[in-house]
């Protein structure tokens, strides 16, 4: 097989017929378009002699031996379904930039260590409410009790979905795989951000992954009529919430040097009239950086935020933490390697922290783990309009496939 840029594009514009519509690819978890896409996929594998495995969420595995059989695996991979209206790039690229690696790699002859393909399932919240699904699985974090009862939009659950491809909901706990097994694992991706595009790079050595801290908060005020209730009498809780987004915005940018943000994007009003003061608002509050400790500086300072415009508007606010993942900080020595792989290629470089989740973050759970970013056009993803240049692809298989090489040989 001759990985050359006319066959990247070829494979890239391929998989973008599977889940095709007049708006983007809607290729969701599970669904026709992802089989298709992933038999796809699987029969290059076959082609280059992998052996396949397909695990009880539906992970593929494509395995190459090494030389010697005691050697621990270097894996690659990334995912193949989308969002609804997505784009052609989003985990495409890294699937096929496996191929291509592993392609490269075996006109080099064989290297110690086995390698090994992953195409992760369900790596979008998009189906169930859960993202990353597969890799969960293989890291040991699935969630088994809130997973049996997702249900995506036609009311379908998990369970009878997996159920519905041949694989048993309850033999979940069977895929995760141990951290004897890997030597590294190293997937690349898309940005989906304009950092490598404003800085004229090809490549993104990532050192570290964001996680997301989410609130709800909630702002009790009382609802009382527009005209007939004078200024100084109200408890407007739209206007205290206005303040609070503004703290959060405020105490973000004072801690933007440590990669923390913070964002409010969405809010709901009581009761919603035009001529009723706000009584209630209900506003959702995502803080993320690669910074734990920044993270959590961040949330004190807006509680004390919290507690001073309750004082100050004499107002309730109460403040929920929904969730709060640790960053994944990616190996040392597996983000070295990919640096000193982009000097072998040739190719201008960064390192940089990635803002969006990826299966990678779990993978580094069980494996030493790096990322290859390349740059996509004006940041855009998850979107019909995402666009990457097939010599950015290029570059980042090369990098890849140095990156391999030194990490299997
Ligand atoms: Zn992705």
């Amino acid at each position: 097989m001759n990985v050359n840029k006319e066959w990247i594009t070829k494979v890239i514009e391929d998989i973008g017929e599977f889940g095709k519509t007049d708006k983007g690819i809607t290729r969701l978890a599970y669904s026709d378009a992802d089989v298709q896409a992933s038999d796809y996929i699987i029969n290059i594998m076959k082609e280059l002699g992998m052996n396949i495995r397909r695990d009880e969420m539906g992970n593929i595995f494509g395995r190459l031996e090494g030389t010697d059989k005691d050697a621990k695996i270097v894996g690659t991979g990334s995912h193949l379904d989308t969002v609804p209206q997505g784009g052609k790039y989003d985990g495409v690229v890294g699937v096929v930039g496996s191929l291509a690696a592993i392609a490269n790699l075996q006109q080099k002859g064989p290297l110690k260590h086995p390698l090994e393909m992953i195409i992760f399932m369900a790596e979008e919240s998009s189906r169930f409410g859960f993202a990353t699904m597969g890799s969960k699985a293989i890291a040991g974090k699935a969630n088994l009790q809130a997973w049996a009862k997702a249900k995506d939009q036609t009311g379908l659950d998990f369970p009878t979905v997996l159920s519905s491809h041949g694989y048993d909901y309850t033999n979940i706990p069977k895929v995760a795989r141990t951290e004897d097994e890997f030597k590294a694992f190293v997937e690349m991706h898309i940005e989906q951000g304009r950092v490598l595009e404003e800085d004229n790079l090809t490549i993104g050595v990532v050192e570290a992954i964001a996680a997301p801290t989410r609130l709800k908060v909630q702002v009790k005020g009382f609802a009382d009529h527009s005209g007939a209730t004078p200024m100084h009498q109200r408890k407007d809780a739209l206007t205290s919430a206005a303040e609070l987004i503004l703290a959060i915005e405020d105490i973000a940018i004072q801690h933007s040097d440590e990669g923390t943000v913070g964002t409010v994007g969405l809010l709901k009003v009581e009761p919603g009239a035009m001529n009723v003061v706000p009584g209630l608002v209900t506003m959702w509050v995502d803080i993320r950086g690669v910074d734990y400790e920044s993270i959590s500086d961040t949330l004190a300072e807006f509680k004390d935020e919290v507690a001073r415009i309750a004082d100050e508007r004499d107002i309730l606010i109460v403040v929920d933490v929904l969730s709060s993942d640790r960053p994944v900080t990616l190996d040392d020595h597996v983000v070295d390697v990919v640096e000193h792989a982009c000097r072998t290629a040739g190719v201008n470089y960064r390192r940089m922290n990635s803002g969006a989740g990826h299966d990678a973050m779990n993978m580094a759970a069980i494996a030493p783990t790096g990322m290859i970013f390349i740059p996509c056009k004006q940041g855009i993803s998850h979107n019909p309009e995402e666009s990457a240049t097939v010599d950015d692809i290029y570059a980042g298989i090369q990098v890849l496939t140095e990156t391999l090489y030194n990490l299997a040989k």
